[in-house]
């Protein structure tokens, strides 16, 4: 069934291997659901998803601080506004590419669904490298995309926010530009800082909401978080804020990671080895030379999962994690994985989980406390009432609780639950409803 769906799809999407991974991972879950349902297999649900809506690419001139024009390439993807406005991430990586933002927005249409709120699913971003460049640079730089982008945006048309290596910064570059552009002060963005705007916890969203789904993964198993070893990938604000939250519950974080290797720490990271990771990623440097007090040790070249965790929490970037990888934690008797960042388990890695019967979140449900803070940073604005940072975090525990049970219930099989199979369907179903009542559009 999935491969006669497949051979439908736009020959173009063939050739971008990471697109055709969300989507082939996604068919084969859904594609069921809607032959047995006239009316979506009619309004042809899936295929009408695998193509967005429209693809905006955008050409990027600024200047650096030698006063050297530089040229970058920049794209939003809106994907689908059936639910609510498109809603996603901006990334500035230099391994951006239109393959890349296609298969996150794809994502992002099934993840914002799970929330509950009404979010369409977009994302966007530039291969524009912000490593060495300075403070001015990326002003500028966010300046010249906004330019560009401004038109496309708003508080009921596109709502981007931010993504790898695009944070309060950043979104605060691009909220003064968009508010002179376009002459309003209308919430086309969020992450927004809390001083103009933003809304409590925002920065903190993903990392605990993950750690408040795993939390609710590991109550299936009659667990709690205490003294559970858990290794972490990363060392954006998702690893870190999940750090934090995963020790103030009991567990022992003993990893998180960079491109050159990774931080061990065999009794646990303490809070202040993550701030100290912190201030190093915003300093721009290495984590090889942690001071002895800390209790940790960088190991280059070596990847989280070689230390034996008992829960495994990927929150790097896509396909970061292999089939090899995945072996070494089946061999080391790991329990669960749960994904902070978007599809970061080949599809080989996550078949090989499946067959030892590793329980293992999708991004879509696990890290999907970040956008669903900012679907409440989009209500406080329109209400212009701002919740305290306990209201959010109590809201934030209650959606992953309610998408923790919502994916449960689609995706208990034989005593067990499919967390993947579970979130494609209960994400798909919201989708399927909303595009079919709406007519051939
Ligand atoms: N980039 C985040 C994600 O992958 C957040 C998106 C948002 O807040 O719009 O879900």
């Amino acid at each position: 069934m999935t491969d006669t769906f497949l051979s439908k799809i736009d020959g173009d999407a063939a050739a971008q291997p990471n697109f055709w991974q969300a989507l082939e991972e996604v068919a084969r879950d859904v594609l069921p659901i809607e032959k047995a349902h006239s009316e979506f297999a009619k309004a042809r649900v899936l295929h009408r998803l695998a193509e967005p809506d429209r693809i905006l690419s955008f050409r990027v001139v600024w200047e650096d601080d030698a006063g050297d024009v530089q040229i970058n390439r920049a794209w939003r993807v809106q994907a689908s506004n059936a639910i609510g406005p498109y809603k996603g991430g901006l990334r500035f990586h230099p391994d951006v590419t239109v393959d890349t933002l296609k298969f996150l927005a794809f994502e992002q249409c099934f993840k914002n669904a799970l929330t509950g709120l009404p979010l369409g699913g977009a994302k966007g971003g530039a291969n524009f490298d912000p490593r060495g460049r300075s403070n001015a640079e990326i002003m500028r730089f966010c300046q010249a995309l906004m330019r560009q982008m401004a038109r496309f945006i708003g508080p009921d048309l596109d709502v981007p926010a931010g993504d790898i290596n695009v944070g309060t910064r950043e979104i605060g570059y691009l909220f003064g530009a968009w508010r002179q552009l376009s002459d309003s002060y209308a919430a086309a963005l969020t992450g927004k800082g809390l001083s103009y705007g933003g809304s409590q916890m925002r920065i903190e969203a993903t990392g605990y909401g993950l750690i408040y789904f795993v939390a609710c993964m590991l109550a299936e198993q009659g667990k709690g978080l205490d003294g559970q070893r858990i290794a972490i990938s990363g060392r954006g604000n998702v690893a870190t804020h999940a750090a934090g939250k995963a020790i103030d519950l009991g567990g022992t974080v003993i990893t998180l990671s960079s491109t050159s290797g990774t931080l061990y720490a065999p009794d646990g990271l303490t809070k202040e080895a993550v701030e100290w990771v912190q201030e190093r990623k915003a300093a721009g440097e290495e984590m090889n030379a942690p001071p002895t007090s800390l209790g940790a040790s960088f190991h280059a070249d070596k990847t989280p999962w070689e230390f034996e965790p008992d829960i495994a929490l990927p929150c790097a970037t896509q396909n970061e994690l292999t089939r090899d990888m995945a072996c070494m934690l089946a061999e080391a008797g790991t329990q669960l994985v749960a994904e902070g960042a978007n599809m970061p388990l080949t599809s080989d890695a996550a078949a090989l989980l499946a067959r030892k019967g590793i329980p293992r979140a999708p991004g879509k449900a696990a890290n999907a406390g970040g956008v669903a803070v900012s679907g409440l940073e989009i209500s406080q604005n329109a209400h212009g009432r701002y919740l305290s940072a306990d209201e959010v975090d109590r809201a934030l525990k209650d959606i992953m609780q309610t998408i923790h049970s919502r994916v449960a219930e689609e995706g208990r099989k034989d005593g067990q639950i499919d967390y993947q199979l579970g979130a494609n369907i209960a994400a798909y179903r919201k989708l399927a409803k909303a595009i079919a009542e709406q007519g051939i559009v």
